[in-house]
């Protein structure tokens, strides 16, 4: 029997040696179009980064090797171009342009997938790359080592994206990801990607969501102008394109095999073609999602590899071995997290229309008190009705990949979420503790299915606090108080949970109760004493704070810089904004805090700050993330100053001084390195803040950081146009009927007739093509400029913050002048 494999990695591969395997008499041919057979494509970004310093081994087996341990003629840069399924012949094509024909008895197609390259102006061009197989990574590897690379964009932010965003990261590059979605990684759900999108910030990596990629203009210098639709553009000395792939099906249609609904090739379960003698495998296949029975592509190692084996059993043997689907399994390091992933994400429910509920949970990896613990984020998808598994997400720095497992079997069983209670897990406090996160997740989803605990998420919460008056609820925080001070959802009333029982009183028994904690544990147990009190309309903060804050904590990356907590981080791109650590460390207290979460890292800096002198320092190791997120922010409030907060492996390393920033004498001079543009906008003249607006945006361009003051009438071009009702009192009700109720109602500071002349200018800029006021608005923001309301002024003239547009932030005089100071264009209009 004669059987010809096209394709020699991963399942054409697995194939001729299991062909091999069962019949030892058998005449295998295995054709591959490369030079190279049997190689690991998964770990050709950790080539690149020198995370894996020897190219020999990427290679399981070259073609000699493979060829003489399984007796199989392997022919490299031979590409078949041609398949007669009706005379059983192919057609081959050398790489020196010579062309052969060649018979079999049976066909495996194993041709995999390649890279999406959309035909955008430029693409072309030097510089430009995608990643599929060894040609690829040695074109990349030589650029890097032949090129200064300092810069790097990668558009496209799915596994291969991130993977190399970390391994170009690691050669030292200032990396930019491009994405047109609105999350990274698109087979997880919003709320778990937006850890990744944090920890991507916090290592440095800007993120520009929701943007499109549209033109590639080479520069003099050799390197390439990335221009976005929206007309921002990125310098890049190296452009990786990782916007996907598509299956290779070309050579199959023109064979006239059928394709599928997913435009795979089609395949039975057999994983046979329609023709009867052509079998195909891998990622050009489609074959149906166990959970959904719809066919869809599948592009991962593993099940490639066992449809390699199953497919050699029915060549050889018959049709005997059913191939049972994948339910999309998978898992990406994304510098220190792990990001796993099974079955279908909550979105995809939503997109199918299939009934589902989720619970989130934060968990430590391993039991708290022994050291070395770090969180875990477990979130379970459901059928509501029976608690049937759909899918599961679990991101973590330690132990997320045991996890997926157990629950991929789970789920690929057809095992619901009692199931996870019942798993028996191996316990010691170094790997687990005694109730394992997914068995704690299986437990907070039982709650929610037997209805004694009836939750809310994050995305219903928001919504509900911003269209409705906080008049209509309550918004309960359990957490201590220092937790709330430190953040809180804004309209939250904070009664601590030991509290709760004796303020009962405090609590309205005829609204909506909305309770919420740092991760749930609290807030449930608030919800049991307030049901258990007669409240019934009572629901508990899916996933706490961390999931709501983490979901909404903003992306804003402008061009030029990086707004967000990237500041906490030293990296080439933010050490500027830090003075440098003072060394050597003397009279520096040192607090492990890792495995404790909200609050305590903090609670623990302040104790330690109180105990020691002015310029003392403190040292605190800790494992959460929202900590060292925030702890710039602490710094700044408290006027001690951050010295250095790194990261590695999940733990992270804040080093802090007790004193005043000012006194600090290695800060360098603000005004020599000041390049910031601010704006005082006191007018609500429609013409004056239009300037404002043209101005801000003007300045964004050029990449530096932007902030515009808002204060007094100014705080009318900020206001929402359809705001919630908000409780007001006689003043503020007063100033709300005499102020213009939103930016729309804005008069000309000259010519306004009545309201005439702003209508009259609106429609002349209309016509001549010229932003509204509102869209100047929207792009400055789009572009990261910070829009700061007064506090003063709000008070003053009774604007409440849900009044205004919710991304500006509310701030002082103290805080103008800080932006004011590290601005060389300060402007009153
Ligand atoms: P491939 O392994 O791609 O093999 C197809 C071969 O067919 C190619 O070598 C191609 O040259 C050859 N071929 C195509 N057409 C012809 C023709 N006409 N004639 C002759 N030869 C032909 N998956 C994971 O599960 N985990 C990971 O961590 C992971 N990381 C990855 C990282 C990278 C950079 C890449 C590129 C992929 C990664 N994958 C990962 C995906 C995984 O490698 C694929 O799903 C898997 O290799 C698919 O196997 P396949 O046999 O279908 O195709």
């Amino acid at each position: 029997m004669k059987y010809i494999i096209v394709g020699g990695v991963a399942g054409g591969a697995t194939a001729a040696a299991r062909i091999r395997r069962i019949d030892e008499q058998a005449e295998i041919v295995l054709i591959e179009k490369g030079h190279y057979i049997s190689y690991a494509n998964c770990g050709l970004p950790y080539y690149i980064g020198n995370t894996i310093t020897e190219r020999s081994r990427l290679f399981v087996q070259t073609p000699a090797s493979f060829g003489k341990r399984f007796a199989v003629d392997v022919r490299v840069d031979s590409q078949v171009t041609h398949i007669d399924v009706a005379t059983k012949q192919l057609t081959i094509r050398k790489l020196e342009g010579q062309e052969y024909t060649e018979t079999y008895d049976k066909l495996l197609l194993s041709p995999g997938s390649s890279p999406v390259r959309p035909p955008l102006k430029g693409i072309d061009s030097e510089g430009i790359f995608t990643l599929r197989n060894v040609e690829d990574t040695d074109r990349i590897k030589n650029y890097t080592l032949t090129h200064t690379i300092r810069k790097v964009v990668i558009v496209g932010a799915g596994f291969i994206g991130l993977e190399m965003a970390e391994n170009l990261h690691n050669l030292g590059a200032e990396v930019s990801i491009v994405e047109m979605g609105n999350q990274v990684m698109a087979p997880i759900d919003f709320s778990m990607a937006a850890h990744v999108h944090q920890h991507l910030l916090q290592k440095g990596v800007k993120l520009f969501l929701t943007k499109t990629v549209e033109r590639f203009e080479a520069q003099s210098k050799g390197s390439q102008m990335v221009y976005f639709s929206s007309g921002e553009k990125i310098e890049a000395d190296l452009v990786l394109l990782s916007i996907g792939v598509r299956p290779e099906t070309a050579l199959a249609a023109a064979a006239g095999l059928k394709l599928g609904e997913a435009h795979g090739i089609w395949v039975n379960e057999y994983l046979q073609t329609s023709a009867p003698d052509v079998y195909a495998v891998g990622d050009a296949i489609e074959f149906p999602h166990p959970l959904t029975g719809k066919p869809w592509l599948n592009y991962l190692a593993n099940p490639a590899n066992r449809q390699g084996r199953i497919v050699a059993d029915n060549m050889v043997k018959g049709n005997k071995v059913k191939y049972e689907g994948a339910i999309g399994t998978s898992i990406a390091k994304v510098f220190d997290l792990t990001v796993a992933s099974t079955g279908l994400a909550a979105k995809r429910l939503q997109q199918l229309g299939i009934a589902y509920q989720s619970s989130t949970t934060h968990s430590a990896s391993h039991a708290g008190y022994y050291p070395g613990s770090l969180p875990l984020t477990v979130k379970l998808i459901f059928d509501p009705a029976t608690g049937k598994l759909y899918g599961a997400q679990v991101i973590g720095c330690d132990g997320a990949d045991k996890r997926i497992d157990q629950l991929a079997l789970l789920i690929k069983k057809g095992g619901t979420i009692y199931d996870l209670i019942q798993l028996e897990h191996a316990y010691a406090p170094p790997y687990s503790s005694a109730k394992d996160p997914i068995a704690i997740a299986g437990y907070v989803a039982g709650n929610i299915m037997n209805g004694s605990m009836p939750v809310i998420s994050w995305r219903e919460l928001h919504a509900i606090l911003k269209t409705s008056s906080p008049a209509e609820h309550l918004l309960l925080d359990v957490r201590t108080p220092e937790e709330f001070a430190f953040s809180a959802i804004s309209g939250a009333v904070n009664i601590p949970l030991d509290e709760l029982r004796d303020r009962l009183s405090e609590v309205p028994l005829d609204k909506p109760i909305y309770v919420y904690c740092a991760v749930g544990l609290r807030g449930y147990l608030a919800l049991k004493i307030l049901t258990g009190h007669g409240y019934k309309d009572v629901r508990n903060l899916s996933g706490g704070y961390k999931t709501y804050s983490t979901a909404l904590a903003p992306v804003i990356c402008t061009v030029g810089s990086c707004p967000l907590p990237v500041s906490s981080e030293i990296t080439q791109s933010s050490a500027e904004s830090m003075p440098a650590a003072a060394s050597p460390l003397v009279n520096c207290v040192k607090i492990d805090a890792s495995g404790l979460q909200c609050p305590g890292p903090i609670l623990k800096v302040k104790t330690a700050i109180e105990s020691i002198g002015k310029g003392d320092q403190v040292e605190i190791v800790s494992t959460d993330t929202a900590f060292s997120r925030d702890v710039a922010a602490w710094c700044k409030s408290t006027g001690n100053l951050l010295l250095s907060n790194t990261s590695a492996e999940g733990r992270y390393t804040v080093l802090l001084e007790k004193g005043n920033l000012k006194e600090i004498p290695s800060v360098p001079s603000v005004a020599v390195t000041a390049k910031g543009k601010s704006f005082i906008l006191f007018s609500d003249d429609l013409d004056k803040a239009l300037a404002t607006f043209v101005l801000a945006n003007g300045a964004a361009a050029t990449g530096e950081k932007v902030t515009i003051f808002f204060t007094f009438w100014g705080l009318n071009a900020i206001k929402k146009e359809n705001k919630p009702s908000v409780q007001k009192d006689f003043f503020g009700k007063m100033f709300s009927m005499m102020l213009p109720s939103s930016s729309k109602k804005l008069a000309l500071s000259k010519l306004n007739m009545g309201g005439i002349g702003a209508i009259m200018m609106r429609y002349l800029m209309k016509k001549k093509g010229v932003e509204s006021l509102e869209s100047l608005r929207a792009s400055a923001l789009a572009q990261g400029v910070e829009f700061i309301a007064c506090q003063m002024s709000m008070d003053v003239m009774g604007v409440k913050r849900e009044e205004l547009l919710d991304e500006v932030t509310v701030g002082g005089v103290a805080t103008y002048m800080e932006r004011a100071e590290n601005s060389n264009v300060n402007l009153f209009i």
